[in-house]
């Protein structure tokens, strides 16, 4: 086990700079999720710190070491990716020994090492089975014994669960959770997926085209996000922003929205000083109340409700137009066409500046 440490590391392929200076820590037996839209650079970053791809500039240190220079298989990284990538022709046992057998390790080490991981991953049965012969999750399970078995200083895991369905996706999710919590060594995993990236991490890093969002733990990052593309990426549906104008003329900070309406800002918000620039108020479906007036009190129009089973999501427009979602309860009531209430506590609620870096936040 070790940590991993990167300072100002850049990655350019020919002209185009695809990271921009990452600097980061990840502790020792840490779980660490890169997460990001598609092109960012999480899986960049990835290779990088295994050394399958080369620094542009910067550090990269794994424990004592500094690795910019250092062989792949020196590193002591061992990587999972999306494809599984394991050899059609081997058996479980010697796809998840190949890296051991190569090695030289002694054989009666082997056995050990690869029953220990295929009783950890519930393979002990399909140990002689070829890739063809096995499901997606188990082959999924495989490729990660694989990466046990060598026992590397840092995992690195590159959106391992993508090409399993999303029964499949939710239980190997579960065994990669017990699967630190046993081992207790460093992970490093990237996904697209907002729900493994809150689950799995102990903290979260947010990429966005090339650079650092924001670190944290997923609890503060849902809580406090520090820019518009932190909160609009983080959460399901998504963040509800609504754009104004500050309007502090009468003492009292406000907000208006397009048309006439204007809302009370709280003076935590930071906004009674005039100041120039559209502002954002965001509020998350699930801090909107149905039919309760609160310190933000918006009026709506249904527009349609969906009943998911355990909740209802009422999508209405407020009077200009702008679209809101309200998570509900099943029985709130909200049918098409009719007017609501929605209402949200200043505890809840988000307030951007024009650059997009939050102003106040709920505390
Ligand atoms: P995804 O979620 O789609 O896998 P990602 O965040 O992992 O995306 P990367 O694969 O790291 O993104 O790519 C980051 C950027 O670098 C992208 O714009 C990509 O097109 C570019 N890129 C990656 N590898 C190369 C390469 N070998 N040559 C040129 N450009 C590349």
């Amino acid at each position: 086990m070790a940590s991993v440490e990167l300072r100002g590391v850049r990655k350019s392929f020919g002209d185009f700079e695809a990271l921009h200076g990452v600097s980061l820590r990840v502790d020792d037996g840490e779980f660490v999720v890169f997460v990001g839209p598609s092109g960012c650079g999480k899986s960049t970053l990835l290779r990088l710190i295994a050394g399958l791809d080369e620094v542009s500039d910067g550090e990269i240190s794994i424990g004592e070491d500094i690795v910019n220079d250092m062989p792949p298989v020196e590193r002591g990284v061992a990587m999972v990716f999306q494809s599984y990538a394991l050899y059609p022709h081997m058996t479980v046992f010697e796809n998840m020994a190949f890296g051991l057998t190569l090695a030289g390790t002694p054989r009666d080490q082997i056995e050990a090492r690869v029953g220990h991981a295929a009783g950890i991953l519930e393979l002990s049965g399909l140990l002689g089975r070829k890739p063809r012969e096995l499901s997606g999750g188990q082959r999924q399970r495989v490729a990660i014994g694989r990466a046990i078995v060598r026992e590397p200083r840092v995992f690195l895991f590159d959106e391992p669960l993508s090409n399993l369905d999303a029964k499949l996706r939710v239980q190997t999710r579960i065994e990669v959770a017990k699967l630190h919590g046993s081992l207790g060594s460093t992970m490093i995993y990237v996904t697209h997926d907002q729900v493994e990236a809150m689950t799995l991490a102990d903290r979260i890093v947010v990429l966005n085209a090339g650079s650092v969002e924001q670190v944290g733990r997923p609890m503060d990052l849902y809580r406090s996000p520090v820019n518009l593309f932190v909160a609009g990426f983080l959460g399901s549906p998504q963040m509800n922003l609504l754009v104004g104008e500050p309007d502090s003329g009468n003492g009292s900070s406000r907000l208006r929205l397009s048309g006439d309406s204007a809302i009370a800002l709280p003076a935590e918000a930071g906004i009674a000083a005039p100041r120039d620039g559209r502002l954002t108020l965001g509020i998350r479906p699930e801090h909107l109340t149905v039919g309760v007036e609160d310190d933000v009190v918006l009026q709506g129009r249904v527009m349609l409700t969906e009943q998911l089973g355990d909740h209802s999501l009422v999508h209405a427009v407020l009077p200009h137009g702008e679209p809101i979602v309200a998570k509900a309860e099943i029985e709130c009531g909200a049918e098409a066409g009719e007017n609501i209430v929605l209402g949200a506590s200043f505890a809840n609620c988000h307030v951007f500046g024009e650059d997009g870096q939050v102003l106040a936040t709920r505390t």
